[in-house]
């Protein structure tokens, strides 16, 4: 995480922390197996702080050191100032921090942060670009502060508390709107060298395809995300097909209202054409699981987001189009393909525990 060993970042209030100083061979050392979990087991078992800022919504969290959620409090994202957002955290951590004795505080938000956790190159939904976020809010919450990609912080979670447990090369993808790829490899999330790695939504498997928001078009997460579950939803509703008569009564007639969760809801409840779209959604999802494979050679990948609610519905044809498109199949071990287990608060748990994990340093 954050390209090196947890805490490799400067301290609170900007200074530079002394942890900094370890040898430049012991920070980009990889640690394995059975060495890991025991260091973190050194870690404070103190209380941390989870937040996690979304586009509409920002949730917040006191997790404890096995992951479980203390209290809890919401509040709406504040537009996309960067001083109200981090005045919305700091009443946040108020808030929580009443009754509880707080170690640190973990953010975990879309976008891009820099190697070292403390700015905020690009984030979608908010208007920071190269936002010095953690040094403001270490001044304001006096108090060490991680940042980190929300994707990152879900994969962090499920390795430490969720699906992922015991697995040493695992690879997280959260379908919603888009698509959240992260890895945790070898005991730390691997970020890659400028600190932008997991974008595996924008691996083009369609040439000429769908054009996406990043500017090119064929991109994964036009085929195997919510969004595009809800866009074939609503493509084929429009055609007017006796098979989407279902689909259309759920929705008044209007196919502009389908979204992929309730195609999804629909298909849990039995509805034939909105199990087939899942179904499709689903084979997608494993091309592009077996493309990754090829790069990657995980052991475990955690499929999570909203999308996931649709269970064995989504799981089962991609785990089939995986093994169909694998490279060297019938030759090589298959990577399991799994369920996210903690759900939507997944970031926030995670955002938390690497906070913690992370200042365990400066004891
Ligand atoms: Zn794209």
């Amino acid at each position: 995480m954050y390209g090196a060993l947890p805490g490799d970042q400067a301290g609170p209030l900007g200074r530079p922390a002394p942890w900094r100083r370890r040898p430049a061979i012991q920070r980009a050392g990889r640690l394995h197996g059975g060495g890991v979990r025991g260091h973190l087991r050194l870690g404070r078992k103190g209380l941390a702080i989870g937040i996690d800022i979304g586009g509409t919504k920002v949730a917040a969290g006191v997790v404890d050191a096995e992951g479980r959620i203390l209290s809890e409090a919401r509040r709406s994202t504040p537009g996309t100032d960067p001083r109200a957002v981090e005045q919305v955290i700091v009443e946040l951590v108020e808030e929580l921090g009443r009754g509880h004795r707080i170690w640190s505080v973990g953010i975990g938000a879309a976008g891009w942060m820099d190697l070292a956790g403390g700015t905020v190159l690009f984030s979608p939904h908010l208007a920071w670009r190269n936002e010095p976020l953690r040094e403001n809010l270490q001044r304001l919450l006096r108090r060490p502060v991680l940042l980190t990609n929300d994707a990152d912080a879900a994969a962090w979670a499920e390795w430490r508390f969720g699906a992922g447990q015991g697995e040493d090369r695992l690879v997280c993808i959260t379908l919603g709107t888009g698509i959240g790829g992260a890895m945790v490899m070898d005991g730390r999330v691997e970020r890659g060298r400028f600190g932008v790695a997991g974008e595996f939504g924008h691996q083009i498997i369609m040439p000429g395809g769908h054009r996406c928001e990043c500017g090119n078009r064929g991109c994964w997460e036009q085929y195997a995300s919510g969004n595009a579950l809800g866009r074939e939803a609503r493509l084929l509703a429009r055609a007017n097909s006796p098979v989407a008569q279902d689909l259309l009564a759920a929705v008044g007639g209007r196919p502009e209202a389908i979204t992929g969760a309730i195609v999804t809801e629909l298909a849990l409840a039995g509805d034939r054409a909105s199990r087939e779209l899942i179904e499709e959604v689903g084979e997608w999802l494993g091309l592009g699981l077996a493309n990754l494979a090829a790069a990657l050679d995980p052991g475990m990948f955690v499929i999570g987001g909203g999308l996931c609610s649709a269970g064995d519905l989504l799981v089962q044809p991609a785990r089939k189009a995986f093994s169909r498109n694998l490279t060297g199949r019938g030759f090589r071990p298959e990577a399991a393909i799994e369920l996210a287990a903690l759900g939507p608060n997944a970031g926030l748990i995670g955002a938390a525990d690497l906070s913690r994990v992370s200042s365990r340093v400066r004891s």
